[in-house]
Parts: structure tokens; sequence; C-alpha cells
């Protein structure tokens, strides 16, 4: 398969191992303590892929979880306790938080060394420099998944749709770092046609299925497809599947290159998150005695 995300994940896994096998040695085993604030089915498959991830990457991994009805102090106080704790390498919180929590401003709380999601302002602000140290994993993914398919970026025209925080706007800098001519699309883009069909690199992170046609793409056009959407099963009355922004099949006729969805990604995002760790891991100061007052009892 092209692009395929699954592969992608092995191979990223395989040329981080002698790092991990190094840190394991020295007595410095990462951990990445994921804190989720009450229970949200939205979040349940990421977390199966975080922890699934973290055993294969040898990266110790521990769910933490507060009260869905736990105030901003709170889950501030738990992050701050994670900060402060030699033996934690890398922190993220899961978001969504429930609707009485703002998410990006606790995500603030989280220590530079330790956002292994990349989402503090001094994690984003060094995009802007060049350099993607704890970057975020899913733009980092997309990044990789291009990388792999041997295009060239620099000079490249890229077009990236969509400018979230989290995925568009990282995509872009990352695309900028490398020298490709780089140009971002939004919701309030006039003519996005006009736009992608100029592409020789197009990355998609929107939440829409079928937005990007085969009428909007030249052939050899490479396609990072980061969009997820649930939508009905036409093979099986009642049942849902997953699928991306684009329309795999129609592009892939048209003859672009196309990462797939499920398996493009998604596994390349959980890779980032243990490569981000274990960059994190390898910055932390050496291990001490740490004072063992559990941090969260209950969980
Ligand atoms: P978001 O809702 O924060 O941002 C959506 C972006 O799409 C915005 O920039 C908006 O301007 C743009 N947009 C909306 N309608 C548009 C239109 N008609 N034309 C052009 N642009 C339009 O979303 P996000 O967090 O960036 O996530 C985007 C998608 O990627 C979602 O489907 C999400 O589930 C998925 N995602 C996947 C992964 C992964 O690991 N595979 C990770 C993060 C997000």
């Amino acid at each position: 398969m092209d692009l395929d995300g699954a592969a992608l994940a092995q191979q990223l896994r395989a040329e981080f191992a002698p790092e991990v096998d190094g840190l394991l040695r020295e007595g410095r085993r990462p951990r990445l303590v994921a804190l989720q604030v009450g229970t949200n089915p939205a979040t349940e498959a990421y977390i199966r892929g975080q922890r699934r991830g973290a055993e294969a990457w040898r990266i110790q991994y521990d769910l933490h979880t507060l009260p869905g009805d736990a105030s901003e102090a709170e889950v501030r106080a738990a992050l701050e306790a994670l900060n402060a704790s030699p033996s934690v390498t890398g922190i993220l919180l899961q978001l969504p938080l429930p609707p009485h929590l703002p998410g990006r401003v606790l995500q603030l709380a989280i220590a530079p060394e330790k956002d292994v999601e990349g989402v503090t302002p001094t994690n984003l602000g060094a995009l802007v420099h060049g350099r993607d140290g704890l970057a975020p994993c899913t733009a980092l993914a997309s990044i990789a998944l291009l990388e792999s398919s041997h295009a060239a970026i620099r000079g490249a025209e890229a077009v990236v749709v969509g400018h979230s925080e989290i995925v568009g706007k990282p995509v872009a800098l990352l695309l900028l770092a490398r020298d490709a001519t780089t140009r971002v699309c939004h919701k309030f883009t006039k003519d996005l046609a006009r736009h992608t069909r100029e592409a020789d690199l197009l990355v998609v992170a929107v939440g829409r299925p079928n937005l990007i046609t085969p009428d909007m793409v030249r052939p050899g056009t490479i396609v990072v497809d980061v969009g997820i959407n649930v939508v009905p099963n036409p093979e099986v009355p009642g049942k849902t599947r997953v699928v991306g922004d684009v329309d795999y099949a129609g592009l892939v006729a048209k003859g672009c290159r196309v990462s797939p969805v499920p398996g493009g990604v998604g596994p390349v995002t959980v890779a980032m998150l243990m490569r981000n760790t274990i960059l994190a891991a390898r910055k932390s100061p050496p291990p001490r005695e740490e004072i063992s007052v559990p941090l969260f009892p209950d969980s």
C-alpha cells in the first residue's frame, strides 16, 4: 500500500530502538503520563493507541483520571505535580475536557520540556524558528508521510487545507522549514479548488468527508489525508465506518498518491508521540531518588 502509515510507524520505532536501549541502560526509562478528566468515548481509541504504542516502544505509559467534575485548579495542580515529578518525562492532557474546563488554557500549564504533544507556545514558537523538536504529533506525522513518498519538498507547491493550531498551522510551518512554497486554505478560502489544483503536495486536515474530489487535483499530487470522519457504512446497514476528507478511490484513479484512512496519518501520529517522549526523556535530568508520594493514589 502506498503511503502506508502502519509500515512507516514500524520503521520509526526501529530507528529509535537503539536510543531506547541507551536510555534503559542508563536507568532513564521514558515515562509518558496522560491525564484524563472524566471519561469520553471519543478519546478511547486514541488512548488505546497510546497504550499499545508505548508498550511497543518500551515506554512506560500511565493514564491518570480525575473525576469529571474536577475544578480547573485541581487539573492545574495535577499537571504541576506531574511537571515536578522527575520520573515523568512526558505529559499529555487528553482533550476534549468536560465543557466547564478550558482545555487550551490548561494545556499551557504543561512544562514545555515535557509537552510531548507540542501544544505549548514555547514548542509551537520553536517551529517559527524552523526547529521541529517537540512539534505537534499529527503535523510531524503528515510531514513524515510526505517525506516517505520521496517526493521533493524543497520548492514544491504545497497546499494545506485547514488552519488549526494543532494540525494545519504547524504543518505549514514544517513545510516552510523544508523550503516548500506553502499556502494555507481554510473555511473562508474563496475558491479552494483553484489552490488544490496547483498543489504538488496536499495536506488536508478539515473533518469533512469528500471535501477533496478528483476534479480538484492534478494527477501525481501527493495527498496526506488527516481527516477522521465517522460515516454510515453503505455496505453494512446500521453500521458506521471511518473515512478521511478526500475521495480516496477517486483521487487514486486520477493518478494521485494518497495516504489511506484508516492506516495513514493515525499510526504515524502515535509513533510521533513516542518519538517526542523519547526526545523529552533524552533531555530530562539524570535519575535521582524520587520521594515516593503517590500523585494519584486512586488511579
Ligand atoms: P479543527 O476543527 O480545529 O479545524 C478545521 C479546519 O478546517 C479549520 O482550519 C477550518 O477553517 C477548516 N475548514 C472547515 N471547513 C472548511 C472548508 N469547507 N474548506 C476548507 N477548510 C475548511 O480540526 P483539526 O483539529 O485541525 O482536525 C482536522 C481533522 O483532522 C479532523 O477530522 C480531525 O478528527 C482530524 N485529526 C486527525 C488526527 C490523526 O491523528 N489522524 C489528529 C488530529 C486531527
